[in-house]
């Protein structure tokens, strides 16, 4: 067997095949109700099919929606001990870049051997990564590092992911002495917008297991996201002339104004980390007759996030009293769930993500994730799927970088992946 790791020629290849990546525009839409929300989406999908193509998945190809599918055959050879014993595994990661900052036009710049400080973006000189902001630069030192101009994202979030995954299959083919099971590999859209498995078909897909890579810090394994739900309350009040409204008007602005006033502080976004849940009002409209507010509920346990919402009814309920002329209905949709609850049931998807890590020479690191990610969605659609890192740093933000070498060990890691599920399905 080859060792696991990629050479000089395969290190270059990983960073063309990101700088080609990021270049294309690939911003999801939250206000489309398209699938997927952004046709440009799609400039990728073919990219990567055509690629795909020509490293021998016969079988890549886009469906309507965007996703790109395909298949890396397993080349155990017949009397190999894991033959029909190791499953299917999935590699999957989002074409889709953050839409609140310009992913247009990205100029990634390519900083080799990275000598340590601030970077200054050239594209816009209030643009400076520093390192009083990215702990991580210092560990990065000597490294290729790869930014944006400063007038747009990079991309990384999750253009990293994809070149790592498509280095890793470029990989195998170099090396077909190298003995693997089946491989997917599945790149969705709209991740950005939460729509990023909305018509991923499981079944075709057809791995039995699945690794996300949309992460962010070397080591790093994230087998739990958050518990999510939305919360949409709506202020019905009764609009008089105001000359005329003593003791008439109930005005819904004023209700609204109450109800956030009164949520927990201690339960927000800007006032909790780590483990800690919170309830964040996003978005309130409205007029005198009527106001809505949306709110996001998050948690990592089911329990958590039930408390939070009945501290949001509570809050209402206190405003209703306070204002009984107007109208107040809470309503609350789940989102997701926390992914932890689905890899507790069938572990190894996770122990041997371990194992990969530390046959790299690294000490895991088990990460809970403040957010969602696709697998969050997929594990709880029958896919077991924990997130590896990808590299990316400060990603949504036009101060995003991303190091080459972080990139080259979340490809190899994929492989050494590959090798701990033939290993222990021979066993
Ligand atoms: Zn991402």
């Amino acid at each position: 067997m080859p060792t696991i790791a990629l050479d000089a020629a395969d290190r270059r290849d990983l960073l063309a095949r990101f700088l080609r990546y990021v270049r294309i525009d690939t911003q999801s839409d939250e206000n489309s109700t398209s699938s997927p929300s952004t046709e440009k989406q799609k400039d990728l999908a073919r990219v990567l099919v055509e690629e795909l193509r020509q490293m021998g998945c016969a079988d890549a190809a886009a469906d309507e929606w965007g996703y790109v599918f395909a298949t890396v055959p397993s080349n155990l050879p017949a009397n190999h001990p894991a033959v029909g014993k190791v499953p299917v595994i999935g590699l999957v990661a989002h074409m889709d870049t953050y839409h609140g900052t310009f992913g247009a036009g990205v100029k990634p710049q390519v900083i080799e051997g990275y000598k340590g400080g601030d970077i200054a973006l050239s594209g816009d000189q209030r643009q400076v990564i520093r390192v009083s902001d990215n702990p991580n630069l210092p560990k990065c030192v000597g490294h290729t590092i790869v930014t944006s101009d400063g007038t747009t994202l990079l991309g990384a979030d999750d253009k990293a992911g994809i070149a790592e995954i498509m280095a890793a299959v470029a990989w195998l083919r170099k090396h077909p002495e190298f003995a693997h099971g089946p491989v997917r590999v599945g790149f969705t859209t709209d991740e950005e917008v939460g729509r990023g498995t909305e018509h991923f078909d499981v079944a075709a897909f057809g791995a039995a297991y699945a690794y996300t890579l949309d992460g962010s810090d070397i080591a790093e394994i994230e087998d739990e996201t958050f518990c999510a739900d939305s919360a949409l309350v709506v202020i019905e009040g009764h609009d008089v002339h105001p000359g005329y409204a003593k003791g008439k008007l109930v005005n819904a602005v004023r209700v609204a104004a109450a109800i956030v006033e009164r949520l927990p502080r201690e339960f927000l976004p800007e006032t909790t980390d780590l483990r800690q849940p919170y309830l964040h009002p996003y978005d309130v409209r409205g007029d005198v007759t009527r106001v809505e507010i949306k709110l996001l509920v998050r948690a990592f346990t089911d329990d958590e996030l039930r408390e939070r919402e009945d501290s949001l009814k509570a809050v209402v309920s206190d405003v209703q009293g306070a204002f009984p002329g107007a109208r107040i209905s809470v309503e609350v949709k789940e989102s997701y769930r926390n992914m932890a609850y689905k890899i507790a049931e069938d572990p190894k998807v996770l122990e041997y993500a371990f194992e990969a890590v530390r046959r790299l020479g690294l000490e895991p690191v088990r990460r809970a994730i403040r957010g969602g990610t696709d697998g969050s969605r997929l594990s709880f659609m029958g896919l077991l799927t924990p997130n590896i890192w990808a590299g990316g740093q400060s990603f949504h933000s036009v101060q995003e970088w991303v190091s080459l070498d972080w990139m080259v060990k979340a490809s190899e890691v994929t492989l050494h992946l590959l090798q701990v599920w033939v290993e222990r399905s021979a066993a």
